[in-house]
């Protein structure tokens, strides 16, 4: 199924060891390509790559 194919996509990005948050708030960010805070509207989203 295509929903299903979707959402193993999904999961797949989430497995990728970025992690955004927010400079000015400090909310963590679970998405991909973020570069708006979704709870403040801050463009102050730090990117942290994970070993
Ligand atoms: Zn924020």
């Amino acid at each position: 199924m295509l929903s299903t194919y979707f959402d193993h996509l999904v999961a797949a990005v989430r497995e990728d060891n970025t992690i955004y948050e927010c400079r000015h708030c400090g909310v963590s960010i679970d998405d991909d390509d973020v570069t708006t805070c979704p709870a403040c509207g801050s463009t102050e989203v730090a990117q942290y790559e994970l070993e």
